[in-house]
Parts: C-alpha cells; structure tokens; sequence
C-alpha cells in the first residue's frame, strides 16, 4: 500500500470511539430546551399577549405589527438566556438544504451605546441579498430582491449562538422561491377540502391536519479515508471503486449490533436532535455495510419537515465531532444499498379520528375508504408528476435498482384491503372475506364491516407507495431530498381528488339519494376507474415495468423528461386550481431541476475526468512500466521460446493495461466533447438532456475500465482508499 493510503486505514480502523457528549440527566430534563415553545412563551409573555399571540396562531390568523413585536420581544428575552448573540431567518432554498445569514442583536443606542434589539419587524420579514439562490428565472438580477417572511406555525429554536426563526422565502413578486410556501399552501389545500368530506361524516369535524413521519438512512465514513476520495469530498459519492469481497451479501448488517464509535456518534446526535425539539425514535443499521437509519415520531406536516431539514445539518456537524462524514448522498456506492427517506404520512381530524386507517365504526370504515379510494384515484391521475417530484440526478442510482422502487409509481395495499376494494367494486356487499390469519374478521360488505386489525397489513417493500396499516409510505424519496418536494404534489393532488369527490357525491344525491349511499356509489365507480394504479406483486421485476406500460402508469426514466411533467396540462390547472404554485412557480421548479441536474452531472464528469487522468493512468502506466522492465529483462536472459513461456502471463497483462488506458484516454475525451456539445446548449432543458444522454453514460463506461485496472494493479501503489477499506467501520 502506498504509504498515504495505508496510514489513512491505519488511523481509521484504530481510531477509538469518542466519549459521547450526551449528559446524565434524563430526557426528560433537557427535551426541546433550545426551543421557543408553547410553555416558554407563556413564561415570557405577560398571560393577556400569550393568549393574543394563540389566538393568532391557532386559527391561522395574520400577526400584526403589535403581536409580532411583543413575541419579538420575548424571544429576545429568551435567547439572550440561551446565549445567543445572533438570530437568522431560516429557509429552504430550491437548491435544497437550508439558508441562513446571522445578524448580531447588537446594535448602537441613540447616545451611541451598545444595546442588544431585535424588533418585530426584524422577526417578521428580511431582505436576504438572495439573488444568487436558485430562481429559475423568476427574478432577474435588476430585481433581486427575496423576502423571508416569519412562519408562526413552527417555533424558532437556538442553534450554538444563533437564533432560528424559520421562514418562508419569496420573491420580489410573491413567487415563492423555496420549499416551505407551497407546502403551507399544500396544507390549507388538503385541509379545506378533507374537512367538507368529513363532514359527512361528522359535522364536529373542523379541520383535517396533515402529519408526516420520516424516515431518514444515511451513510457514515471514516473521515480521514473521506478525504483519501476526491469523488466522495466533491460529489458525495464515489465515482469509481471495484466491489469489495464482501459487501451486504451476508445480510449480516440490517439490525446487526451499531459499532461503538457509531453508537457513541449516534447517542450524540440523539441528545442534539432532542435538545431541538425533533422527537427522534428509532436507531438502527441499514441493509448495506455503514449504512445507519433515524427515525422520529410523526408530526404535522410543516414542524415534522422542518426538523428533518434540521436534522440533516444537526448530523453533519455531531459526525465531524466524531472525526465520521456523513453521506446522504442516494447512492454512494455501487453494488450495496442506496438511501432513502421514506415518507409516512396521514391525515387526522381535530376529533381524533385517524383517517387513513381503520375505524370502529361501519360508518367510520366507510369514511377510511372513502380517503383510500380517494387517495388511489389522486395517485393514479398524477403518477407522472409524483414521480417528477423525487426525480434527480442523485436519486436517479437508486431508482429501479435492485433495492429501491422503480421509476414507475404504483400503490400497494395488501391482500386485505386489496380483497375490500374488489369486493365494494361488484358490489358483492353481502361477500364474506376471510382471513387464514389468527386475527381474522369476517367481513359482511362495507355498510357491516367490522374492525380491521392493524397487523393483518402485509409489507411490500418493492413498492414506492404503500399503506401500512394507519398511514401511506412513500418510499421513493432519495435520502438528500426535501420531503415538502413529494408533500406538495401528492397532497395537492388528494385535495383535487376530494373537491371533485364533493362534486360526485352531490349529484348522486341529487338523485334522491342519502349522503351515504352517494358516497359508496360513487367510491364504486372510483375503484373501477383507478384499480390500474394497485399493484401488489414484485415491483422490481422485469414483467411489472411491461404491465405497467400496458396499464398507461408514466415508465420514462429519464430525469429530465420526467422533469417535463411539472408542466403538463394536467399538473398546470393542478397547483393553478388550488393555488399552490402558479405557472411561472412551476415552470421555475422546473427549470431548478433541469439546471440541478445539468451541474451535478457536470461536476461528476468533470471529477471523474481528473481522477482517471491524474490519478488512475500515472499509476497504470507505472505499473506497466514494472512489467516492461521485467519482460525486458527476461529477453535478455532467455532464449525466445523460454522468454515466450515465462512471459506470457506479463505480456498478457501489459496488452490488457494498454488497452484500458486507451479507453480511458478515448472515452474521457468523448466525455469531454459530451459536455462542449451539451454547453451550447441554449435552455436548460436541452442542456440538461444533453447532459442526460451525451455525458451521464460515459460515467460507468469510464469507471469500468478503472475498475478493471484496480483489479490488475499492485496494491501497494494503488492511490485511493479502496471500497473494503471505505465500507466497514470497526
Ligand atoms: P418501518 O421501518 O417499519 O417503516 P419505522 O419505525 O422505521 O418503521 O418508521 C415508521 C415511521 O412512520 C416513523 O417515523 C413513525 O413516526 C411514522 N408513523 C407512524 N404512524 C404514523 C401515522 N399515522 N402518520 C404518519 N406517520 C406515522
Ligand atoms: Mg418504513
């Protein structure tokens, strides 16, 4: 081994795990103690403005000048005993991640002293000189003006010195120009057109909450052998590296026993998540070797995305304590398992009723299918755009994959359910269903049908979409992304879905019949026209993506056509309708991914490029070199038929280096005229198809001949940190 490489394993593999920071006291004592919550307000607000500032934000009312001051107040009371000497406005740009600019609360006095302020004006709104995020054209540089504006409904929170007051961010216009304006608008959506639905059903019910539980993997790196890999320090993931011996085959990881330097990084992050507010559950290993999983308990939708959005940053920082690096890359390595991060989600009314899952009553059982066949139907109309929603030039590894679903959207529901919807759809309501479980019901059609058990739900984990028993699993989400990207599209289209659900359920009882009956009627039909989208075999399977085709489910796969379905006519009257997102947002969206795509494919053609050539070759050419001078050397001593016998097996090698050091040099310069082709592009839609078609493909070309070297190369001289010494933390 090179002397780099073997001292950066060296140092990784007897590196010892750092005492964890995590206190003694119990949880308890410290949950959500860096959080501006319900209970430090009210401690910091006199009782007539806290019941003020409730009233507001409770029924969604707009904070006025006077409120927003008087929390402004408090807050500063607060985080000066928190320590904090700064505040930021804290968004989620288009470019993913989270934005934030610290100003100091000190300022001068009149009389020229220093004083620390912070007014409800600053808590409200700023100005950040934004004109370098990414806009898709929706504000030109003469008026790059972006506004922050204050999002009540999730607290502010300390981090280190810095105050957090999450916001939304916007442009000049009132185009939103992030994440968290269209899901708020996404929320309100869903909320107002569940409710008059459920009002059928209940007439207590008035308002419908949308909660969200993900689940985030990751990747942990030593981080001495991190640097070791430009691939990994620039793009995430590596670019190049043979397989190791053994990766996941022996399934020996998923659940195994968390190493200690891991466990110690684990119980850090832990005590930084709850210190934050972010009620985080479960720990466990992945499938695949240093792959680790997080998960928390739900939330409403905005707070539980915005804690994961913390949680990404929260990790980086507690890893690098730990000398790890954190990937949340999809798909760092070839041959094991990517990341993702699977959304759970349902929908609850303020009556307690959970309503995606099943209930006590027929009545409440018939109000549960209502929401799943409404949910199918919202799914199987815009599939397309869904899947516009995770498609990226990351995720892209991990779709259709082995391992992850493929880039065909379908909806699992179990035998069970799948048995129910069958039978609503003949009508066969008197059909008895049985179970071969122990928890079996008979079920006498669905005005009679009895309590569903929880546990008869089984697990498809080939599918993208799943009911799980009292919520949907959205498993297509790549690990790095926004969960508000897939929030947003699949509740607005349920919130479409439930208006014309509305509209359907009128006209059949203005046929004279109860609301009731309309409702079953109209679900019947609905099965009919949707069943196409249920698909509960193997979603992974050659014969599925075939069928699918058949059934008219979206198969594209390629990123930036699948980009195109933001703006089909379809998604267009969409958002428009509900008001999530107008044209000119969506069209922005678009071009956001396009142009995303275009420069991560760029800059991992551009690091590959290097490292074949500055890295790879020197040392193939010096290896060959050896063997030269070896065969060399035995032509001089040896007759030319012993010269042929001893040296047939160097030469053999000699010819095979040469040739995969051609390739490289031809491939990388096809790669190279790739991108001078794709640069001319003039719009970033052909840019980033050119990128798709002229430049992605000659990354695996190119790594295959590297990867070959690897194979062939001494491994003393061997330069990078190989894929045995990345993968397994001891
Ligand atoms: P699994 O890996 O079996 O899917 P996990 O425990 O890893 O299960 O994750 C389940 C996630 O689903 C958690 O984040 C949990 O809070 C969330 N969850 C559970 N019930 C609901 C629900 N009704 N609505 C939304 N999320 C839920
Ligand atoms: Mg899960």
């Amino acid at each position: 081994m090179t002397s780099l490489r073997f001292k950066m394993v060296e140092n990784a593999i007897f590196k010892k795990a750092k005492e964890p920071l995590a206190p003694t006291e119990r949880i308890t004592e410290y949950y959500a103690k860096n959080v501006f919550d319900d209970k430090k307000m009210k401690n910091h607000l006199s009782p007539q403005d806290y019941v003020l500032v409730q009233q507001a934000i409770e029924q969604g009312k707009p904070l006025n000048s006077e409120i927003a001051e008087i929390v402004a107040a408090a807050m500063l009371n607060w985080a000066k005993e928190m320590g904090a000497t700064h505040y930021t406005h804290w968004f989620q740009p288009l470019t993913g991640g989270t934005a934030e600019k610290h100003d100091a609360f000190f300022e001068f006095n009149k009389d020229g002293e220093a004083i620390e302020r912070f007014s409800g004006k600053l808590l409200m709104q700023q100005e950040p000189d934004a004109s370098s995020f990414p806009n898709g054209g929706i504000r030109n540089t003469f008026e790059a003006r972006g506004y922050s504006a204050w999002d009540p409904s999730s607290p502010a929170f300390v981090v280190d010195t810095t105050l957090c007051i999450p916001t939304i961010f916007i442009s000049y216009t009132g185009e939103s120009l992030d994440y968290k304006t269209p899901l708020l608008r996404t929320i309100e959506a869903v909320d107002s057109a569940a409710t008059t639905i459920c009002k059928y059903f209940d007439d207590k019910v008035n308002n419908v909450v949308s909660f969200l539980g993900w689940e985030q993997e990751y990747f942990l790196l030593d981080e001495n052998l991190w640097a070791g890999r430009p691939d990994l320090m620039i793009t995430g993931r590596t670019l190049l590296g043979h397989e190791s011996a053994k990766n996941q085959q022996l399934e020996d990881h998923y659940f195994g026993a968390i190493p200690t330097r891991v466990i110690a990084f684990m119980k850090d992050l832990e005590f930084e998540c709850w210190k934050l507010g972010i009620p985080v559950k479960t720990r466990h290993n992945e499938a695949a070797p240093n792959q680790f999983e997080l998960a928390p308990i739900y939330e409403t939708m905005n707070l539980a995305n915005d804690h994961n959005q913390l949680l990404m940053s929260v990790m980086k920082r507690v890893a690098r304590r730990h000398c790890f690096r954190i990937l949340l890359h999809e798909k760092p390595f070839k041959g094991v398992n990517g990341s993702g991060k699977h959304c759970n989600w349902s929908l609850g009314t303020n009556t307690g009723v959970n309503l995606i899952g099943p209930a006590k009553t027929d009545i409440g059982n018939l109000q549960f299918f209502a929401f799943l066949v409404n949910i199918m139907k919202a799914v199987h109309k815009h599939n397309a755009v869904i899947k516009a929603s995770i498609a990226s030039a990351t995720n892209l590894h991990r779709l259709g994959a082995a391992e992850a679903p493929p880039s065909i959207i379908s909806i699992f529901m179990g035998t069970q359910i799948s048995a129910i919807l069958n039978g609503i759809e003949t009508g066969e309501v008197t059909q008895k269903i049985t179970f071969n479980d122990k928890n079996c019901v008979a079920i006498e059609g669905i005005s009679h049908m009895p309590q569903l058990f929880l546990d008869n739900t089984d697990r498809n984990r080939t599918s993208p979409f799943a009911f799980t028993g009292n919520r949907f699993e959205f498993r297509a989400v790549g690990s790095s992304s926004n969960c508000a990207g897939s929030m947003i599209v699949i509740l607005s289209a349920l919130a479409e879905q439930l208006i014309d659900f509305d509209k359907d359920i009128k006209a059949n009882m203005a046929g004279g019949i109860d609301s009731t009956t309309a409702i079953y009627s109209t679900i019947q039909k609905y099965i009919t026209e949707c069943k196409d989208i249920i698909f509960d075999g193997n979603g992974y399977s050659e014969e599925w993506k075939e069928e699918a085709g058949k059934r008219g489910i979206d198969r594209e796969s390629s990123v930036p056509l699948i980009i195109d379905n933001y703006l089909s006519d379809s998604s267009v009257e969409l958002f428009t309708k509900l008001g999530v997102m107008s044209k000119s947002e969506l069209e922005s969206r678009a071009e956001v991914s396009w142009e995303t795509f275009t420069k991560k494919i760029q800059i991992e053609s551009r690091v590959l490029a290097d490292m074949a050539i500055n890295h790879i070759l020197p040392v193939a050419s010096r290896y060959q070199n050896t063997l030269l001078d070896k065969l060399y050397k035995l032509k001089t001593l040896f007759a030319e038929d012993k010269y042929l016998s001893l040296a047939s097996v160097d030469l053999e090698a000699v010819e095979v280096i040469s040739n995969h050091i051609f390739e490289i040099q031809r491939l990388t310069n096809e790669m190279v005229d790739g991108r001078i082709f794709a640069n001319a592009c003039l719009d970033e839609r052909s840019k980033a198809i050119a990128y798709n078609d002229r430049v992605f493909p000659f990354l695996d070309r190119i790594r295959f001949h590297i990867d070959s070297l690897e194979l062939i190369i001494d491994n003393e001289i061997w330069p990078l940190p190989k894929y045995r010494e990345l993968l397994f933390i001891r």
